[in-house]
C-alpha cells in the first residue's frame, strides 16, 4: 500500500482561494495539501482566465502581510473613484453618484489581471515548502473517521488530515456529495468580460453604467508596455441576447462597446480575448460538517455587480485562517466541531448580507421601464448628498465594515 502523506489540512480545489488560503496558513506555520484536476501550467497559460479582479483595499492588507503584493508590484492599478450611473453618464439626466478617495487615503480598491494573480500565488507557492501540490490530481476515493479525512488519489497516493476544507468553486462535487442544503437561482444573464485599450486616460476611475439589459462595468487597468491606456471591462446582457453578441466580429463588438461606454474613454480595441460567462446565485446554508469546511465560489456565488465573489472568498480565508492558527496554538484538534462552529459563526452571516445586498441591488437596477429608473436616479441622487451614506458605501467598496478577521487589518494572526 502507498505511504500516506499526512498534513494539518487537505485542500481540495487549487483557484484563487485555494491557494491563498494554502499561503496564509503556511505563513503561520500550518501545512496543507492542494488536490485539483486542473493542470497548473494551463491555469497560467494566456487566455485561460481573461477576468480581472477589483481587490479590496482590506484584501490588499492582506497580500501585503503574506508577500503577495509585492510580487504584483506595477501590476494593481489603484482605483481612486467609483462613478455609478442610471444610463450613459453625462447625458444630464441626474442619478448620477461618486466615491472619490482623498488624495492621501487609501484607495477603494486595487485592479489586476486575474492572470497576474495566478502567477503571483503560483510563484509564492513554489516557495512555501509548508504547502504540497497534487496538481493534476483527482480524488479516487474520499473517506471520514473519528481521526479526520483521507483522499486516495486516482494513482493511488493517499492523503491524511484532520480537517477537509472544499474550495472546488461553484459546481463543488464534494460539496454536493456531502448534502449541502444550497439556494440557488439563475439571473438569466451572461457576463461578456474582456480587455480595451482606449483613446483617453480613465484617471483610475472605475465606472459602473446600469443599462436595463444589464450592469456595464469599465475598470482601470495599468498601462501596457506600449504605454497604451487599458480597461477591463464586464458587460451584462440577457442570456437571449448573449449568443448574438458573442458571434459578432472584433469590430462590431467593438463597436457596440463603445456604444454602451457613451465616448467616456474615446475609441476601443480590444486587446483580451473576450469570454462569456452564465450568472446565477448560490448560497450554502450551513458552511461545515463533519471534519469538512466550504470556503470561496464553494460558499457562496454572487452576480459580479459589485465586484465582491473573489473578496468575499479571501474574507473566507482570512477568517478560517485565524480560527485554525488560534484552535493549533491551544493544542485543538482542526477538525474540532467548536473551531468549525466559530467559523461558521464568523463568515455565516456575513457573507449572507453581502450576497443578498448584491442580489437587490442587481434585481433593482434590471427592473425596466421610467418610473423604476425614477426611482432609482432619486436614490442615487439621496445618497449622492448624504456624506454619512456615501462613507458606508466606501468602506464596503474597501472590505473594511464588519468583524475584519485581523489579516484583513494587516496584522499577523
Ligand atoms: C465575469 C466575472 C467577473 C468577476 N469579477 C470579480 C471582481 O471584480 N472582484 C471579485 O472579488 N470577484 C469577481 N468575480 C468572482 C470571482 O471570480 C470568484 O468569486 C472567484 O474566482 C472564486 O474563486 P474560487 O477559488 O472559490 O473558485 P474557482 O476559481 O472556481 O476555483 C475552483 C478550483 O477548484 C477546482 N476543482 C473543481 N472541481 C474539483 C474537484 N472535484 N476536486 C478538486 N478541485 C476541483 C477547479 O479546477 C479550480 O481550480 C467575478 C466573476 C465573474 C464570473
Amino acid at each position: 500500500m502507498n505511504e500516506m502523506l499526512r498534513s494539518d489540512v487537505l485542500i481540495s480545489g487549487g483557484g484563487l482561494v485555494g491557494q491563498t488560503l494554502a499561503l496564509a496558513l503556511a505563513h503561520h506555520g500550518l501545512s496543507s495539501q492542494i488536490v485539483d484536476p486542473a493542470d497548473p501550467a494551463l491555469t497560467i497559460a494566456p487566455g485561460f482566465d481573461g477576468r480581472a479582479s477589483a481587490i479590496a483595499s482590506a484584501t490588499w492588507q492582506m497580500f501585503e502581510v503574506l508577500g503577495i503584493a509585492d510580487r504584483l508590484a506595477g501590476h494593481g492599478c489603484p482605483i481612486r473613484a467609483i462613478k455609478v450611473g442610471d444610463g450613459v453618464p453625462g447625458q444630464g439626466r441626474g442619478g448620477e453618484l461618486d466615491f472619490v478617495t482623498a488624495e492621501d487615503s487609501a484607495p477603494l480598491g486595487t485592479m489586476i489581471e486575474n492572470r497576474r494573480l495566478r502567477l503571483a500565488l503560483a510563484a509564492a507557492l513554489a516557495d512555501a515548502p509548508l504547502v504540497r501540490l497534487h496538481m493534476p490530481a483527482r480524488v479516487a476515493d474520499r473517506t471520514v473517521d473519528a481521526h479526520g479525512f483521507t483522499l486516495t488519489l486516482a494513482d493511488g497516493t493517499r492523503l491524511a488530515a484532520p480537517l477537509l476544507i472544499v474550495a472546488e468553486g461553484r459546481r463543488s462535487p464534494t460539496r454536493d456529495a456531502a448534502g449541502f442544503s444550497i439556494a440557488n437561482w439563475s439571473y438569466h444573464h451572461h457576463a461578456m468580460i474582456g480587455a480595451v485599450a482606449h483613446e483617453r486616460p480613465h484617471g483610475q476611475v472605475a465606472h459602473e453604467i446600469f443599462y436595463p439589459a444589464g450592469p456595464f462595468a469599465l475598470l482601470p487597468l495599468v498601462d501596457d508596455e506600449q504605454g497604451r491606456h487599458r480597461s477591463a471591462f464586464v458587460w451584462t446582457v440577457s442570456e437571449k441576447d448573449g449568443p448574438g453578441f458573442a458571434k459578432l466580429g472584433d469590430r462590431g463588438f467593438t463597436a457596440e462597446l463603445e456604444k454602451r461606454a457613451g465616448g467616456l474613454l474615446g475609441a476601443m480595441e480590444l486587446v483580451a480575448p473576450r469570454m462569456t460567462y452564465p450568472l446565477g446565485f448560490h448560497h450554502a446554508a450551513s458552511i461545515v460538517a463533519d471534519r469538512l469546511v466550504l470556503v470561496g465560489d464553494a460558499a457562496h456565488g454572487i452576480h459580479p455587480i459589485a465586484g465582491q465573489g473573489l473578496n468575499l472568498g479571501l474574507r473566507d480565508v482570512a477568517a478560517l485562517t485565524e480560527v485554525l492558527v488560534e484552535g493549533m496554538r491551544v493544542g485543538l484538534d482542526l477538525g474540532d466541531t467548536a473551531l468549525l462552529a466559530r467559523y461558521q459563526r464568523w463568515r455565516g452571516l456575513d457573507s449572507l448580507m453581502v450576497s443578498l445586498a448584491t442580489d437587490g441591488l442587481t434585481r433593482l437596477f434590471g427592473i425596466p421601464g421610467r418610473t423604476a429608473s425614477a426611482v432609482r436616479r432619486a436614490g442615487l441622487g439621496a445618497v449622492q448628498r448624504l456624506p454619512l451614506l456615501k462613507r458606508f458605501f466606501m468602506e464596503e467598496a474597501r472590505g473594511e465594515a464588519g468583524d475584519l478577521p485581523r489579516l484583513l487589518t494587516g496584522a499577523e494572526i
